[in-house]
């Protein structure tokens, strides 16, 4: 069901976890090798708190009842070695949801890192609001990729769908993992954030004494993106800034 924009994403996180997870089986629909990173043995969930206007997987975040089969941990861990042997691939990632939408998620993420090296991809937003669950990923095989959202309040909310007093969390989140000495940086969606858009997200991030490089994506201009962009009052015909 689509949530009345904003919303609050720490609610909706909780709500999504009683959805996705089953005491500790968490739901996911496929699991596959992807280019990315120069190769990566990936594990597709479902259920995010955000519902970003570009998220290549909204359908199956809007609904995350409708999606996916209740997996083990161990059952995710051997789905991705087996592929892992196979293509000669040694990176690992859980991607098209949040990994972290609060303890019972965590903890079954944490049993799926004994894959091997991760990627943890992330909106930051739990990992913000969480220090303590942050901090446990201290002296893992992990380095995490955060998902900036906006470059303010206003951006933030237009992109996630979320209230905007969210809008500092994963830079907290960010914040808390350097700090515990985790490999993390931030990325954003270069379409939208244009120039002014990353230099005002590092000054923040200056601000905050967070140094680290900002790594930017590109929109995949699907036609359900554009239209779920359009509808959140942005242009997509070049970008904004
Ligand atoms: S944070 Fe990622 S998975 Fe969640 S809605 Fe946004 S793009 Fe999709």
């Amino acid at each position: 069901m689509t949530p009345a924009v904003p919303f609050d994403p720490i609610q909706r996180a909780a709500e999504t976890e009683a959805v996705v997870m089953q005491d500790k089986l968490r739901k996911y629909y496929r699991f596959r090798a992807s280019r990315h990173y120069g190769g990566i043995v990936t594990a597709d969930a479902v259920g995010c708190p955000f519902l970003c206007a570009y998220c290549w997987n909204y359908g199956r975040n809007e609904s995350p009842a409708r999606f996916g089969k209740f997996c083990s941990a161990a059952d995710v861990v051997e789905r991705l070695t087996s592929i892992a042997h196979k293509k000669k691939i040694r990176l690992f990632r859980v991607s098209g949801a949040e990994p972290v939408l609060g303890t019972a998620s965590f903890d079954h993420l944490l049993q799926v890192l004994t894959a091997g090296r991760f990627i943890i991809e992330t909106n930051g937003l739990i990992l913000g609001a969480r220090p303590d669950l942050a901090e446990r990923l201290g002296g893992l095989n992990v380095a995490v990729r955060i998902s900036i959202k906006g470059w303010d309040g206003p951006s933030f909310e237009r992109i996630s769908g979320a209230h905007r007093e969210f809008f500092r969390y994963p830079l907290i989140a960010l914040k808390t993992l350097t700090g515990a000495g985790i490999d993390a940086w931030p990325a954003v969606m270069g379409d939208l954030f244009g120039t002014e858009g990353t230099r005002r997200l590092a000054a923040l991030l200056e601000e905050m004494g967070i140094c680290t490089h900002i790594e930017t994506e590109y929109l995949e201009r699907y036609p359900f993106v554009v239209s779920n962009l359009r509808q959140r009052g942005w242009e997509t015909s070049d970008k904004i800034h």
